[in-house]
């Protein structure tokens, strides 16, 4: 089998997205699944999709075009506020997209103008993160803005939370964003289809003792992917976080003598370098590197210690009987190596488990529908 390669077991993806959807379902939240950290990957979001969200969403066009060419046809919006360049992209390939820019929201009006169609437009406030948002004293002018263009149609507000600040939301958060989804509707009349209360940050609150109130849904990637809560790096209950497995072969082992006294030969170049090496230490290398994953981000096997890591070697120190060249290295991966290790051309994705073996009825949406017709 190839090395190194990403090892993804579908099956736990699904347990997960079921485990989420049906904690959540009681309390009026569906699940929409973002698939950012695995760039888009089809059978994943099916598996995601035969789970039991209720659609996709990404962050980058490019994903949402390959879900779209592997026959995905479910709702999928962009979290991320469209690029003016890229307007005409997002109307073709997503039902809605989360918006702060009056300009870009006016170009995607246009946009769906020229296809026929109509863009939903979810308004994306900002309460705290300090990422992206308007502010909420201004949602409500900006919705209004919008109810007066052809070509789009508001469908909803949203917020987001902790991905900058490192911050879960607060309960007091979580009722100021209801409150102001039920102010934009005092101004603007329409029903608000979504209120997307966050991401997998907001769990704790989302499943806790308080109402939710009129949060119907969240944006979920690394607690469906990696089982954990992001703001604490904590298992969530009943979660698979084993689902990836990133595999590496053993290029060299042996004993390396104490570096030698001399000043590096580029100080400028940034070596990792977490233990340093007293005395010769059993070490082996393996053919995985910056290039392929956020190194750090990685858990080591047990007994083993992570001595350093340049482009494309990885260089561990064991306490264990030494590996022989050619053999295998597991390793779990947190969400920023698992974004990297996903987007890194020469890592293969060997899927395992029960995939579907053909489009679930959510992932058929129209297509099925049409057929019935
Ligand atoms: C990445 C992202 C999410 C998903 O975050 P997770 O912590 O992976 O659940 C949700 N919403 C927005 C706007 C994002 O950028």
């Amino acid at each position: 089998m190839s090395c190194p390669r990403i090892e993804v077991d579908l099956s736990k993806i699904r347990v997960n997205t079921q485990t989420v959807v049906r904690r959540l379902g009681p309390r009026g939240i569906g699940v929409t699944a973002v698939t950012k950290a695995v760039c888009g990957h089809p059978a994943i979001a099916k598996a995601i999709l035969d789970g039991g969200a209720l659609g996709l969403t990404d962050a980058r066009i490019n994903n949402v075009q390959r879900l779209r060419q592997a026959g995905i046809t479910c709702p999928v919006t962009l979290i991320r506020t469209p690029m003016l360049s890229q307007v005409d992209e997002v109307v073709q390939f997503c039902e809605a997209s989360y918006n702060t820019e009056i300009a870009v929201i006016a170009a995607l009006a246009s946009a769906a103008i020229r296809k026929d169609k109509v863009h939903g437009i979810i308004l994306m406030v900002e309460m705290g993160d300090r990422r992206e948002g308007i502010l909420p004293e201004n949602v409500a002018e900006v919705a209004q803005q919008v109810m007066t263009m052809e070509g789009v149609a508001l469908t909803g507000i949203g917020a987001n939370f902790a991905c900058l600040s490192g911050i879960a939301p607060s309960a007091s958060q979580m009722a100021s964003l209801c409150d102001l989804a039920n102010e934009v509707e005092g101004v603007c009349g329409p029903f608000l289809k979504t209120v997307s209360g966050g991401n997998s940050a907001n769990l704790p609150w989302a499943l806790g003792d308080r109402t939710t109130g009129r949060i119907n849904d969240l944006r979920l990637g690394e607690a469906i992917l990696l089982g954990v809560d992001p703001t604490s790096g904590d298992q969530i209950g009943g979660m698979y976080t084993d689902a990836f497995t990133l595999v590496a072969e053993v290029i060299e082992t042996g004993v390396k003598p104490a570096p030698f006294p001399i000043a590096l030969t580029d100080p400028t170049t940034e070596r990792l370098r977490t233990v340093t090496s007293r005395g010769a230490s059993a070490r082996m290398i393996l053919a995985m590197g910056h290039q392929d994953t956020d190194i750090l981000g990685l858990s080591m096997p047990v007994g083993s210690t992570l001595i350093g890591a340049t482009s494309d070697h990885l260089v561990i120190g064991t306490s264990r009987s030494m590996k022989q060249v050619g053999s295998e290295v597991r390793f779990q991966m947190n969400y920023n190596a698992l974004m990297h290790a996903m987007a890194a051309p020469d890592i293969e994705v060997k899927l395992l488990g029960d995939p579907p073996t053909r489009l679930s009825r959510r992932a058929q949406g129209k297509v099925e529908h049409l057929a019935l017709v």
